[in-house]
């Protein structure tokens, strides 16, 4: 089973939930997190993982070879990203905006653009205490996080329950990410922005078709709208976390909330069971 854990705001308390849900079902059976925030993963923080692996991420960006060019335009105007500006005596390329799609090679009719890998980030496996785990990490000053996004989740493994940390928001990366997924965990908080956000993300994994359920993390901090949107929506809340100095206090010094305060390892393994049973429910013909 492939659970994903995603939020559409940051700060919300997604890495506590993965974490906290990895060293809880890891006693079920073999477990496996990819932390796929690729622009600022920090799961390593709290689950101190030994990396026995690291491998560069690269994307192929084009190289022009300009003997062969006759600055006829037509990889400028194929390019969807405008990575290549050409002149009638020079061609530009701007590496840092294209996304290595290949197209303006492909169509070049002089053959004069080869490809050259760029290395845009890296992949990172090892193991922390019974977990495997694997994370990428996007280079700074790069946008390009799909591609990295991409080389992590092929390392996810078919025998082991795999837990994907996604990125904040409703973008690329976090469509990237999250595809795929036998279920989404969105966690929020009961505030304005909160339920503002976390329609978003009901919409996007709706798109996806794939089922979702609810952490409401810091209960209590705000108003009532986010429980009222969830029955409204028919969207389970799955388990809900108290505003609670203890707990932020675990989470500012790097531990994780079921070493810090172990009675919460019940509560991960009764939402891993619930998320079970709503993806048996729906692989045997019951959609939500
Ligand atoms: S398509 Fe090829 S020949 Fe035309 S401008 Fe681009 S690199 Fe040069
Ligand atoms: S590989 Fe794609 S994105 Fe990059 S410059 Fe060529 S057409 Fe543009």
């Amino acid at each position: 089973m492939i659970i994903s854990i995603a939020s559409g705001k940051g700060g919300t308390g997604k890495t506590l939930v993965a974490t906290s849900l990895a060293l809880s079902v890891k006693g079920r059976g073999k477990v496996q997190l990819l932390d796929c925030d690729v622009e600022e993963p920090n799961d390593h923080v709290f689950l101190k993982p030994a990396i026995t692996r690291s491998e560069a991420v690269t994307i192929p960006v084009p190289k022009v070879d300009e003997e062969k060019c006759t600055y006829c335009g037509e990889c400028a105007e194929v390019c969807a990203y405008n990575a290549i500006a050409v002149f009638p005596k020079h061609i530009l390329i701007f590496p840092e905006l294209c996304h290595g799609c290949g197209a303006c090679s492909y169509l070049c009719p002089e053959e004069a653009i080869s490809e050259e890998g760029k290395e845009i980030g890296v992949m990172e496996s090892g193991y922390s205490d019974g977990i495997d785990f694997v994370q990428g990490k996007l280079s700074i000053g790069e946008a390009m996080a799909p591609p990295i996004i991409r080389r992590v989740k092929e390392q996810a493994s078919h025998e082991e329950t795999v837990i994907i940390d996604v990125s904040p928001g409703t973008s690329c990366p976090v469509v990237e990410a999250v595809k795929g997924s036998d279920f989404c965990l969105l966690v929020t908080e009961p505030t304005p922005f909160g339920l503002n956000d976390l329609v978003l993300a009901v919409e996007t994994v709706r798109r996806l078709d794939i089922p979702c359920g609810i952490v409401l993390n810091r209960a209590g901090v705000g108003d009532r709208k986010v429980e009222e949107y969830c029955l409204k929506e028919n969207i389970p809340i799955l388990l809900t976390i108290p505003l609670d100095t203890e707990i932020a206090g675990l989470y500012s010094r790097g531990i994780t909330l079921v070493e810090g305060m172990p009675q919460w390892k019940e509560n991960f393994l009764g939402l891993f069971d619930k998320i079970g049973e709503i993806v048996n429910e729906r692989g045997s013909g019951t959609k939500r």
